[in-house]
């Protein structure tokens, strides 16, 4: 018969799986446990990991956009260049302090942060479709919100570090305007939050068939 305490004092491991309930075991050093507790912690354990691993990359793939910061302005065949004068006679001069000179307007001032009719908005400068009211939701914060682009092609982002802040700016992929600034604390399916500036579009309404 095997001794309830070996030579050092310490209980051997038939004596405290038959003394011990399983519940205590639980807490207690995973020397103690038996090989049928070790193989349940053991998949419970990979059972989690798993789990773990397939959120993060569920989360990852949800965004499903590449919001990559350039230095450069993307080449376009289509690309529209003006000079400021000409800009200035084709744009209102509020669309052309925000397009032309990176401005912003007031939160809950601008012409689309309500507005919830179908269609497309184009970029004021060059009226390349950028954003649809498809992809618009309310951010609550006062500025036309969008989760994705028309096409992913038709904006570029560039690094925004103006006013103390670490941001990420939109423009327009034609005619390179200033359109606002790209949050990744958006809603599903992409995660992201495209803030515009309402006067940096112009909205072209889905007509009825
Ligand atoms: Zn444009």
């Amino acid at each position: 018969m095997e001794a309830p305490f070996d030579h050092t004092g310490a209980p051997n491991a038939r004596e405290v799986r038959s003394k011990v309930p399983i519940r205590e075991l639980s807490c207690r050093n995973w020397a103690f446990a038996t090989s049928k507790e070790l193989r349940m912690k053991t998949s419970f354990l990979i059972t989690s990991c798993l789990a773990y691993f397939a959120l993060i990359s569920c989360t990852s793939a949800q965004s499903g956009l590449d919001v990559k910061v350039q230095d450069k302005a993307p080449v376009r065949k289509d690309k529209v260049v003006k000079t400021d004068s000409e800009w200035q006679k084709l744009l209102t001069p509020l669309q052309y302090k925000i397009l032309r000179n990176k401005g912003t307007e007031a939160a809950f001032c601008g012409t689309f942060y309500d507005n919830h009719l179908d269609g497309t908005y184009l970029c004021a400068g060059c009226k390349l479709p950028l954003f649809s009211s498809k992809d618009k939701f309310d951010s609550g914060t006062g500025w036309p919100s969008f989760t994705k682009p028309v096409k992913e092609e038709n904006v570029w982002y560039r690094s925004d570090e103006s006013h103390g802040m670490n941001r990420i700016e939109i423009l327009c992929a034609r005619c390179d305007g200033h359109l606002g600034h790209a949050f990744d604390d958006g809603p599903r399916p992409t995660g992201w939050r495209y803030c515009l500036n309402s006067d940096a579009m112009v909205f072209l309404k889905t007509k009825r068939k």
